[in-house]
Formats: structure tokens, sequence, C-alpha cells
């Protein structure tokens, strides 16, 4: 799979706010495409089939694993998420940048089969900072919120093998260094 347009990785813990990072760059940067991921976990009530996730059942998944239709895909905190190569594929060729919001081990397979991606961490300070966001953000059950805590401190070793590492200590300053790495890339 090759193309012309940069392939960009973020990733990071849950609570390390990736989402709105990635949100803001779609604001301030021009033509980059987000990769709409398929997911089976259920819809939260401010999400948009298509324009956050594909909701999916795990059977469908499980069809879409064995016709090779994923780039990349893992389980991640119970559910199953998943790339679909076809997107990016069409994405890059068109010589489109595209952006990937996935988790330790889709980024390590994304990597592997695509070289030229370029992995951006997003993550925070302490595993205190992290537990204070996802208390504020609100979306979890207390179990949710554990699991995610206890990858969370799994996730954070995955930063040395990226390319970048944004700590997100203040929105606008992280915000800032996202738009200008990705600029940086564009304007090689
Ligand atoms: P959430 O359920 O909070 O939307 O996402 C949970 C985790 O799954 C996050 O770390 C997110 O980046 C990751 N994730 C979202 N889409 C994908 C995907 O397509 N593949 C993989 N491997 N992880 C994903």
């Amino acid at each position: 799979m090759s193309g012309n347009g940069h392939l960009f990785i973020l990733s990071g813990p849950a609570g390390a706010g990736k989402g709105t990072l990635r949100k803001i760059l779609f604001k301030e940067v021009p033509d980059l495409v987000y990769s709409v991921s398929c997911t089976t976990r259920l819809r939260r009530p401010d999400e948009v089939e298509g324009k956050d996730y594909y909701f999916v059942g795990k059977g469908d998944f499980i069809d879409m694993i064995q016709n090779d239709a994923f780039l990349e895909w893992a389980e991640v905190h119970g559910n199953y998420y998943g790339t679909r190569r076809s997107d990016v594929r069409t994405c890059l060729d068109l010589g489109c940048d595209m952006v990937l919001e996935v988790d330790v081990q889709g980024s390590r397979q994304v990597k592997a089969a695509m070289p030229q991606a370029v992995r951006i961490f997003i993550t925070v300070h302490s595993m205190d900072e992290l537990e204070n966001r996802l208390e504020d953000r609100g979306t979890e059950t207390p179990d949710q919120m554990l699991l995610r805590l206890r990858n969370a401190a799994f996730e954070m070793r995955y930063a040395g093998e990226c390319e970048h590492t944004i700590v997100n200590d203040s929105v606008e300053r992280s915000s800032m260094e996202l738009i200008a790495l990705v600029q940086g890339y564009r304007n090689k």
C-alpha cells in the first residue's frame, strides 16, 4: 500500500486529550481526512454514525476481519476497533493527508505495514491527571474507568517508540504543537 499523502497516527492513553487536540487540528488545518474506525462499542449519546465511528455488530466485525478488510484492528477495553484498509488506501492514493486515532496495538500494526506513517503520542504528566480527566469527562462507568486506567499504564510505555510525543499540559499549547508538527511534514 503506498501513496503520496501523509499518514499521521495519534495514540495515547484514554483521558490524555487525543480527541480534543484532533478536533482543533481539523478546525485549523485544511484538507485533512479523518479515518473513521469501525467499532463494536455502543454509541455514546453525542456520537454520530459515520462521523465518529461506524458502529457495527460483533458478527459483522468478525466477518470483516476474515475478509481482510482491516489495515489494523484490536480489542481495546473489551470492544473491537478497526481501521478499514480501503479507506486509507483510497485517501493516500489520492494524495490526501490522513489522521488515524487508534490505540497502541493499532499504531504498531499500521507502522509495521506502512513504515512512512508518523506516530504522535499524546500523553499527560501523571496517572493522577489522567484519572481526574476521565472523572471530569464522565463518559465511563467506574468499572470502565478502572479498565482504561489499567491500560493507560501499559500504553504510556509506548511513547518512546513513537516519532513524536506531545505532553498535553495545556490544550492551547499542545494543539499549537500538534498543528505545527503536521504542517511541518506537509511543507517538507
Ligand atoms: P473510545 O471508545 O474512547 O472512542 O476509544 C477507545 C480507544 O480505542 C482509544 O484509545 C482509541 O484511540 C482506540 N481506537 C479508536 N479507533 C480505533 C481503531 O480503529 N483501531 C484501534 N486499534 N484502536 C482504535
